[in-house]
């Protein structure tokens, strides 16, 4: 359960986050794959996470207290269409130098959209993070955008290519900010993920 969402800060620099005196748990997606609105629904808290950010925006590591407890971790997303060389890579090293030096980090959701079959970048992302040992479950997104059959043909064809790189796939959510799907299940994975 989350009784209470408190934004904390944001930060440019990823080294310069707060004391990682607690659990923490990151989100992280290709820009507009609903992490806002996935953030905002879990939280209770309609416009806790900003939705839609464009290209131009500054890149933030956003901190938000819950429970006076744990801390989720609200990252920028990747694979906006046109974005400079510059900007590419200073996303990379901030999510690297993020997801690879921070101590408290219990998990990472990464989101996929439920209603695309498997993205290069997607899977370059979970690659990634699989070799660099970052632990992370998956959050498809938006299932409620077309037949639940759609979504299932294209959470498995995702997974099976995880298998093929991995030889396993991690957990999985199947989510909708729209009609609170999946919101149990992600609400209980947290509270036993902080709870370690
Ligand atoms: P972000 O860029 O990843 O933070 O994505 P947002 O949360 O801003 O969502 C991008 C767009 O998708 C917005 O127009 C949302 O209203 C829409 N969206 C996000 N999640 C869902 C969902 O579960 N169902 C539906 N139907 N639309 C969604």
């Amino acid at each position: 359960m989350i009784k209470k969402a408190e934004f904390v800060v944001s930060n440019t620099d990823p080294t310069k986050c707060p004391k990682p005196d607690r659990a923490e748990i990151a989100f992280i997606g290709r820009s507009n794959v609903g992490k806002s609105s996935l953030i905002n629904m879990l939280t209770g808290v309609k416009e806790l996470a900003k939705t839609s950010q464009k290209p131009g925006k500054t890149q933030l590591v956003n901190h938000f207290m819950i429970n006076d407890r744990w801390y989720l971790v609200d990252l920028p997303g990747y694979g906006f269409a046109k974005v400079s060389k510059d900007r590419k890579v200073k996303w990379e090293k901030m999510i690297s130098t993020y997801l690879t030096s921070r101590s408290n980090l219990c998990g990472v959701f990464v989101l996929i959209d439920s209603r695309l079959e498997p993205q290069t970048i997607d899977l370059e992302f979970v690659n990634w993070c699989g070799e660099q040992n970052v632990p992370f479950v998956l959050a498809f997104t938006k299932a409620d955008k077309q037949s639940k059959s759609q979504t299932d043909k294209n959470v498995k064809a995702f997974l099976n290519k995880m298998e093929e790189i991995f030889g396993e796939y991690p957990d999985y959510f199947v989510t909708s900010a729209e009609k609170q799907g999946g919101k149990d299940e992600v609400l209980k994975f947290l509270d036993e993920l902080v709870a370690e």
